[in-house]
């Protein structure tokens, strides 16, 4: 599969839009990673570089189809494993008239991203604790949402069981990957297609301070409805006998 190159543009004018809300984003991070382990990074710059800049790398994917939405209803987004917030509120900060929602399994990183939200006043976010295997099966949920995306989270395998049932059909599924992209890619295949996903491309970019490395967005477009099994409700089950493992 050939990796287009991915523009980010638009990434770093919507980080340079809103210096206010991303600094203050970032000292919140800085401040209360020593209690909550949340991120790896320590330092504004690495911080507005490694998450925010790669969080917002989606708009040059998103944009687009977003803003030909009808107006009458808002973009909606569904962020799977959002951690501190990525790529969650670094996009409701740059999009206010998306609609988004944060979900995530630990609760002080829910904590947290309620914090950033009141002390920026996003209301454009709506944060949820829970697991991504348990909440598809909701239907208030599930096959909902115009894009889902995840970073970090899994292997594009298990990925595609957690996540694709969010996204109605016609939708979009977007997933940062690192350099094994290609090997996740076709462990997948089986697994996006059991869910209702096709058609993946792959958008390849390198970050500023990083131009050694390659960074992907995975897109994948949701054609038919999830079956209704899927995802299976036990981790442990998706993890262990990922789809693309088993016989059809
Ligand atoms: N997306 C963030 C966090 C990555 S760490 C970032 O890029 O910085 C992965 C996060 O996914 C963790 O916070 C973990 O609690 C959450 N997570 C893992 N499996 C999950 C699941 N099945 N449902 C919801 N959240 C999950």
């Amino acid at each position: 599969m050939n990796a287009q190159p991915l523009d980010l543009t638009l990434a770093a004018e919507a980080l340079t839009a809103q210096p206010q809300a991303f600094e203050r984003f970032a000292q919140m991070l800085i401040e209360h990673n020593r209690s909550l382990n949340l991120t790896r990074m320590d330092h504004p710059q690495d911080i507005r570089t490694r998450h925010f800049l790669d969080s917002l790398a989606a708009l040059a994917i998103v944009d687009e189809p977003a803003s030909i939405h009808p107006i009458d209803t808002s973009f909606s987004v569904m962020d799977v494993g959002s951690g501190a917030g990525f790529p969650a509120l670094a996009l409701a900060i740059a999009r206010p008239n998306w609609r988004v929602v944060s979900l995530e399994a630990t609760e002080k990183k829910v904590r947290f991203q309620r914090r950033v939200c009141e002390a920026l006043g996003l209301d454009n976010v709506e944060l949820l604790h829970g697991r991504a295997e348990v909440l598809a099966h909701d239907p208030t949920l599930r096959e909902r949402f115009d894009a889902v995306t995840a970073r970090a989270v899994a292997p594009l395998n298990v990925l595609a069981e957690l996540t694709l049932a969010f996204i109605r059909p016609g939708g979009l599924g977007l997933f940062w990957k690192g350099p094994n992209v290609r090997q996740e890619y076709d462990a997948a295949r089986k697994a996006i297609k059991m869910m209702g996903g096709s058609a993946f491309t792959l958008h390849s970019y390198a970050l500023p301070d990083l131009p050694e490395t390659a960074f992907y967005l995975v897109a994948a477009a949701k054609r038919a409805a999830s079956p209704a099994a899927l995802p299976r409700r036990h981790f442990g089950v998706i993890k262990k006998h990922p789809l693309s493992h088993l016989e059809s």
